[in-house]
C-alpha cells in the first residue's frame, strides 16, 4: 500500500446478519439467486460464461472466490447499473456517482416494507434497512440495531445514512408532531432536518469529495412500541476543526461559510460586514460552485428545528466574526519587548471580528499579541512572537467554531430526542470517516485509524469469531480461513501500562516544550515488544510506524503532543466569556461551568477524549445486533460509469472484504436448531414417497433428535441421488450439512433441496 499519492485508502465495514433468532431459522446471508439450482452450473455459469456475472446477487456465490471473482463481478454489475450486491453478510454499495431514478422512490421502499421476504429482491440498501427493522421486535425480546455504514472518502457512506434515515421517516412515520416557539413540525421532518444543517457546519468541499464529512456521527432513531419514529439523538466524533483556519490546496473551509457569502441577502451581508468583492483568506475556492452551496435549505432547516431568528442572528455574526479574523495578520516589531504589529487592514479586520463577536477591540488584539504568564501569585505579561499571534488567532477560531458545532448538536438533540417514556428501542446508524493514510499523518490520523481498529475488531468479535466459536461448540471443524486478529495493534495503541497513547498523554501533561525526539525515543524504547510498530531508521523525521489491519501508516511525531493538549490560552476563553453575543457568552460560560478546575484551559487531551467517546460508541454497538454495509468509491474523479479496477481491489483488499466473502461461502451459512429441523421438514420423512421408516423423535432427547435429523437428510440426499433429474456427479453432499450438537449446518443449496422436497409434498 502506498501513500505516495497522498490519498484516503480504506475503512473496514461489514454487516453481521447473525444475531437472535428469528422466524423460522437464521440467515447468515441471504438472497436466493437464480443461479444457485446447481453448484455444478453455478461455477460454470461464473467459470465460463462471463456474461452471466451480472446476475450474481451474492458474492459468495462467485465461485471460486479470489479478488480478480470478486472484481470482475462488481464491475460487471457496475457496467449494468446495478449498484448493490451481497457479500455474505455485508452489503456492498458501489456509488454510482449520478443520481438513479427510480431507485430509492415512495414505491421502493413501500416494496421492501411490504414483502413478506425482502431479502428475496435484488439487493439493495433497504433490504438493510427492512431486516434492521424487522429485528427490533425480535422473536423473543427486542433487540436494538446498529447499521454500520463503512468506506473511503467519498465511496457514499453519507449518502446512504441518509438513505436509511429517509426510509425509517417514511415507513415509520408516527403522527407525533413537536411544538416549538415559532413552528410546530412533524417529528421525521425535523430528524431528517438535522441533516442539512449538521452537514453545512460539518461538511467540506475536499480533494476526495466536494460534500466531504469532517465529523463522525452516529444517530439514533428512537421506536416507540409500535415500532414508529418518535425521536432521535445525535452524537459527534471529532469534527476537523483545524479546518476553520487552515485549508489544502484545492480545498475548502466549512460549506455554512460560502452559503453565507453567497446567498446572503444585501442587508444580511451590511450586517456581517462582507461587502461584495472581499475577499477573505479563509475562504479559498469560492468561485468553485458545489451543490451543497445552500443557505435556503440550513435556514429553513434552523426554522424547522426552532432556532429562532435572534439565535439564527447570533449564530452568523459569530461566522462572520471568525471569517474576519482570518485576515488580521501579525508583524514582529523591532522592539522584541513590544507586542507584534498590526498594519492599517488588519487593524480594520480585528476591529469588524470585535464588533462581530461583540468583544472589546482592544482586548482582542493585546489577548492574539500578548500571554499572560503566572509566577506565583503575579502575572507576567509577554509578548508572543509573530508566529505565536497567529497561532493564537488559529486558535480563537477554531474553539469557536468547535463550541458552535457543539452547541448545535446539543441544540438539535433538544428538538429531536423523545423523552424515554415514550420510546423503547432504537436503530442506530453510524457514519464515521475511513482508514486513512496520506503522505503526512498526525494525530487526526492516529485518532481515526484507531476508530477503524475498533470497528475492525467489533466486525471480528461479532461476526467471524462468533461463527468460528459456534463452529467449534457445535464440534465442526474449523479450517475455513484464518481471521486476522487486530487486538495485538489496539494493544499498542491503547493497551495499558504502556501504549502509543499512554506515552502521548504523558508527554502532554508534563508541562515542558514538546520534543518530539523524547517521544520518539520513549516509543521505540518502552513498545518495542509489540510487533505492530517500527521506524524507519533512515527517516530525518522522528516518526513511528503502526501496521494497522488495512495497512501500514507513518505518523509524524512532530506537532502531535502540542495537538493532543490542544491548549486554548485562558485569556482567550475569558474573552469569549465577556461576549455580549448571547450565544457565544453562554457557550464559552457553560464550558467553564462543566469544567471549573481547569480554568479554561482543558486538561483532557485530545485521545483520551476521543478513547471515551468510542468506548461509549462500542458498549452501545456491542449491545446491538450490527449491520454492515461498506461502501466502495469505483474511481477517485467521482465520475459516473467509471470503473477503476485498482482503487476497487485497494478498498476490497484492505477492507477484508474478500476474507468475509470466502467465510460466508466456505461455511455453512443457514443453522437450524434440531427440533426447529423436524417441525419443518419431519414431514418430509413421513412421506410414503421417501420410504424411510421411523424417523420420528416427538417423543426423544437430544441425541434422539439429532439421529433422527441424521436419518432425515440422508433419505433427502439418497432420493436425490436417485433422482434422474438431479447430477450428483463429483459432488460430495457432506459438503452441504452438517449435523452439529444441536443445530443443523446447512448450505444455501441444501437449503434449497430440502425446501424443494417439502414443497413436492405440500
Ligand atoms: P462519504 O460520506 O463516504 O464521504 P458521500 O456519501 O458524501 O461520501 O458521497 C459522495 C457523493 O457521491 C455524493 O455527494 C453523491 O453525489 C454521490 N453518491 C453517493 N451515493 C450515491 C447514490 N447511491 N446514488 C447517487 N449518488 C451517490
Ligand atoms: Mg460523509
Amino acid at each position: 500500500m502506498s501513500s505516495a499519492d497522498n490519498r484516503r485508502i480504506v475503512r473496514e465495514g461489514r454487516r453481521n446478519g447473525g444475531g437472535k433468532e428469528k422466524g423460522f431459522f437464521q440467515k447468515v446471508h441471504s438472497p436466493p439467486s437464480p443461479l444457485n439450482d446447481s453448484l455444478e452450473g453455478e461455477i460454470q455459469a461464473f467459470l465460463i460464461d462471463e456474461d452471466q456475472l451480472h446476475t450474481y446477487d451474492d458474492l459468495t456465490k462467485v465461485n471460486p472466490v479470489t479478488p480478480s471473482t470478486v472484481l470482475k463481478c462488481l464491475q460487471a454489475r457496475y457496467s449494468v447499473k446495478v449498484f448493490y450486491t451481497h457479500a455474505g453478510c455485508t452489503l456492498v454499495a458501489l456509488n454510482p456517482f449520478q443520481p438513479i431514478p427510480d431507485l430509492y422512490t415512495l414505491d421502493v421502499m413501500k416494496e421492501y416494507h411490504g414483502a413478506p421476504q425482502p431479502q428475496e429482491f435484488k439487493p439493495h440498501i433497504f433490504i438493510v434497512a427492512e431486516e434492521a427493522y424487522r429485528n427490533v421486535q425480535g422473536q423473543l425480546e427486542p433487540v436494538n440495531q446498529s447499521l454500520v455504514v463503512s468506506g473511503e472518502s467519498g465511496a457514499g457512506k453519507t449518502w446512504t445514512s441518509r438513505c436509511l434515515m429517509k426510509y425509517y421517516a417514511t415507513v415509520a412515520a408516527s403522527s407525533s408532531v413537536v411544538k416549538s416557539q415559532d413552528t410546530v413540525e412533524r417529528i421525521e421532518r425535523r430528524v431528517l432536518d438535522s441533516n442539512p444543517i449538521m452537514e453545512a457546519f460539518g461538511n467540506a468541499c475536499t480533494l476526495r469529495n466536494n460534500n466531504s464529512s469532517r465529523f463522525g456521527k452516529y444517530i439514533q432513531l428512537q421506536l416507540d412500541r409500535c415500532q414508529l419514529l418518535v425521536g432521535a439523538s445525535v452524537q459527534t466524533y471529532l469534527l476537523e476543526k483545524s479546518r476553520v483556519a487552515c485549508q489544502l490546496a484545492n480545498e475548502r473551509n466549512f460549506h455554512i461559510f460560502y452559503q453565507m457569502m453567497k446567498m446572503a441577502t444585501d442587508e444580511q451581508r451590511k450586517e456581517w460586514k462582507m461587502p461584495p468583492g472581499q475577499c477573505f483568506v479563509w475562504l479559498p475556492n469560492s468561485e468553485k460552485t458545489v451543490e451543497e452551496d445552500c443557505f435556503h435549505e440550513t435556514v429553513e432547516a434552523m426554522v424547522h428545528l426552532g432556532i429562532n431568528t435572534e439565535r439564527q442572528r447570533q449564530i452568523f455574526r459569530i461566522l462572520a466574526g471568525i471569517l474576519q479574523l482570518g485576515n488580521v495578520n501579525f508583524y514582529s516589531s523591532t522592539d522584541e519587548s513590544q507586542p507584534c504589529n498590526l498594519d492599517e487592514q488588519s487593524k480594520d479586520f480585528s476591529q469588524r471580528a470585535a464588533e462581530l463577536l461583540c468583544v472589546p477591540a482592544e482586548e482582542l488584539q493585546m489577548c492574539l499579541r500578548v500571554r499572560m504568564l503566572k509566577a506565583g501569585k503575579q502575572s507576567v505579561l509577554k509578548p508572543c512572537s509573530q508566529a505565536e499571534c497567529s497561532m493564537r488567532r488559529d486558535c480563537l477560531a477554531k474553539v469557536i467554531y468547535a463550541q458552535l458545532f457543539d452547541w448545535l448538536v446539543t441544540f438539535i438533540n433538544n428538538s429531536i430526542c423523545a423523552d424515554k417514556s415514550t420510546w423503547c428501542n432504537f436503530i442506530g446508524v453510524l457514519d464515521v470517516y475511513g482508514f486513512e493514510c496520506f503522505q503526512i499523518n498526525n494525530l487526526e490520523q492516529l485518532c481515526i485509524n484507531y476508530a477503524n481498529e475498533k470497528l475492525q475488531q467489533h466486525f471480528v468479535s461479532h461476526y467471524l469469531r462468533a461463527q468460528q466459536e459456534e463452529y467449534v461448540s457445535e464440534g465442526l471443524e474449523w479450517s475455513f480461513v484464518k481471521y486476522q486478529d487486530n487486538q495485538s495493534c489496539l494493544d499498542l495503541l491503547e493497551g495499558s501500562p504502556v501504549s502509543v497513547f499512554s506515552l502521548l498523554n504523558e508527554e502532554s501533561r508534563l508541562n515542558r516544550v514538546s520534543d518530539a525526539k523524547t517521544l520518539r525515543v520513549r516509543l521505540e524504547k518502552e513498545l518495542c515488544d509489540n510487533a505492530n510498530i517500527s521506524w524507519d531508521k533512515f527517516s530525518k523525521e522522528p516518526h513511528f510506524t503502526v501496521a494497522h489491519y488495512a495497512g501500514k501508516v507513518h505518523y509524524q511525531i512532530q506537532g502531535m503532543v502540542e495537538k493532543n493538549k490542544d491548549p486554548v490560552p485562558p485569556e482567550l476563553s475569558s474573552l469569549l466569556q465577556k461576549s455580549d453575543n448571547p450565544l457565544l457568552h453562554q457557550i464559552f460560560t457553560d464550558k467553564e461551568t462543566e469544567n471549573p478546575t481547569t480554568k479554561g484551559l482543558s486538561k483532557v487531551t485530545v485521545v483520551s477524549k476521543f478513547k471515551n467517546s468510542l468506548e461509549s460508541l462500542m458498549k452501545i454497538l456491542h449491545t446491538t445486533t450490527p449491520h454492515y454495509t461498506r461502501c466502495i468509491k469505483p474511481n477517485p474523479d467521482c465520475k459516473p460509469l467509471t470503473f477503476k479496477k485498482e482503487e476497487v481491489i485497494m478498498q476490497l483488499e484492505a477492507c477484508g472484504i474478500v476474507e468475509t466473502i470466502h467465510i460466508s461461502a466456505a461455511g455453512f451459512p443457514i443453522r437450524i436448531p434440531f427440533q426447529s429441523f423436524m417441525q419443518r421438514y419431519g414431514l418430509i420423512a413421513k412421506h410414503p414417497m421417501f420410504k424411510s421408516g421411523s424417523v420420528d423423535a416427538q417423543a426423544g432427547g437430544s441425541d434422539v433428535l439429532r439421529r433422527a435429523v441424521e436419518k432425515l437428510l440422508s433419505v433427502v440426499l439418497q432420493h436425490k441421488a436417485f433422482d434422474p433429474s438431479h447430477n450428483l456427479d463429483g459432488q460430495k453432499p457432506n459438503s452441504w450439512v452438517h449435523c452439529g450438537r444441536t443445530k443443523v449446518f446447512l448450505t444455501q443449496l441444501m437449503l434449497d433441496l430440502l425446501e424443494d422436497q417439502r414443497k413436492k409434498i405440500l
